[in-house]
């Protein structure tokens, strides 16, 4: 009898490509615009937070569905920020990680065969995530905007057909990575109409709530009348606070489903870090000026990048959240974005992640590469220096 040792679930999905542009950045010595993360320093109080909460031993388990001064902290500032009122005690589950919280709300809440939507292009793990879940992906596009600094936009025919009596949950990431997107209150009240419609959960992705530019706001669906029993947001330090290694997330839900979240997370991981939980109540009490500073800092990296990509021939999609330019790369003669970015990480020096990664189909993404802008000025300065070296056509 043939026998594989891995599963049939791995086979369906490949490895991450955003985190291997990271090792080939390495391996190249190249600029690193693919993955997400900052390469400044954290905030000096919360690293002190840190290590305070080190030396005070707090280096055991934590409470398994998260430390009482972190609940707190995020209670408090849902209520400040979306004006919902959370119960600590019972509708909030920290976990390691926004990544950690999204699969373990994909296993508390999916059967095998019930459809998950999920708005494409896509951050790369929602897909593994709901096959790992047993679900079935269903993917609606986000059409790229068709002027200069327009929105991408989403079909409302194509959502409604989506949704069926088997759909289970409907993802939504905004403000939205890969594309900058932010979604509108007229956008969110449509999904909101069909979750109530079909008797659908909301899962959303809200951890770049913090940085937008141009005057946009975040709305998050569980501020909407009817969904919140019905939304599981998920969050955390990563991206607000620049510690995308601490490994501290969220995810936030009524009583009954947060129940089936902590006895998933429980048996994935017992509990996130202790002493950055700690860390983490101290992160989310600093004042308001912080979050403003924060979005003003992204928005001067934005404006450093954008103008750079747009001089080396990139068509840029301007951004309105989140740390990432999506560009279109029909200037370069390349066959495809995998060639474009082997190209460019190869000879030029400079990593990006190719746009296929973010489609179910990779022909959709053949004329995309998204760059991360969470870097220190002189790190866009040497890529700029590098793009020099990049020929159009
Ligand atoms: N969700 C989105 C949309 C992301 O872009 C990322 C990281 O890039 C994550 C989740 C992962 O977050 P965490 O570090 O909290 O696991």
């Amino acid at each position: 009898m043939t026998k594989t040792f891995v599963s049939d679930k791995v086979a369906r999905f490949t490895e991450s490509v955003i985190r291997d542009m990271s090792r080939q950045a390495a391996q190249h010595n190249a600029v690193n615009l693919a993955q997400g993360f900052p390469d400044f320093p954290a905030p000096e109080e919360i690293k002190r937070a840190a290590q305070e909460a080190v030396g005070k031993d707090i280096n055991q388990y934590a409470i398994t569905w998260g430390s009482r001064h972190l609940r707190a902290a995020i209670a408090r500032q849902m209520q400040l920020w979306q004006g919902v009122t959370i119960d600590p005690e019972t509708e909030i589950t920290v976990c390691c990680g926004s990544t950690e919280a999204m699969m373990a709300a994909l296993l508390a809440t999916t059967n095998p065969g019930e459809e998950v939507i999920i708005f494409e292009p896509y951050y790369e793990n929602y897909g593994p995530d709901t096959i790992l879940s047993g679900a079935k992906p269903v993917f609606v596009k986000l059409r790229p905007p068709q002027e200069l600094n327009g929105e991408w936009t989403f079909d409302e025919h194509q959502l409604r057909a989506a949704f069926h009596s088997h759909t289970k949950a409907i993802i939504v990431n905004t403000p939205n990575n890969p594309t900058g997107k932010v979604f509108s209150r007229p956008e969110l009240e449509l999904i909101r109409d069909l979750c109530l419609e079909f008797n659908v959960l909301a899962i959303t992705d809200e951890i770049y709530e913090h940085i937008l530019y141009d005057g946009a706001k975040h709305i998050s669906l569980v501020e909407l009348d009817g969904m919140r029993d019905r939304t599981i947001v998920i969050n955390g330090m990563s991206k607000t606070f620049s510690v995308t290694g601490w490994r501290v997330g969220w995810a936030v839900a009524a009583p009954q489903i947060t129940s089936a979240i902590r006895k998933v997370h429980d048996f994935l991981t017992v509990g996130a870090p202790a002493p950055l939980q700690e860390a983490g109540a101290v992160a989310l009490s600093l004042p308001p000026t912080y979050y403003q500073d924060l979005a003003a800092r992204y928005l001067a990296r934005r404006n450093h990048l954008m103008p750079v990509l747009d001089k080396a021939g990139f068509l840029c999609f301007r951004p309105r959240g989140a740390y990432y330019v999506m560009t279109d790369i029909s200037a370069f003669a390349f066959d495809n974005d995998l060639l474009f970015a082997k190209h460019l990480v190869q000879n030029i020096g400079i990593a990006c992640v190719p746009g296929s990664s973010f489609y179910n189909d990779p022909r959709d993404g053949a004329r995309q590469v998204r760059f991360a802008f969470c870097k220190r000025e002189q790190t866009l300065d040497a890529a700029a220096e590098r793009f020099r070296k990049l020929q159009i056509h």
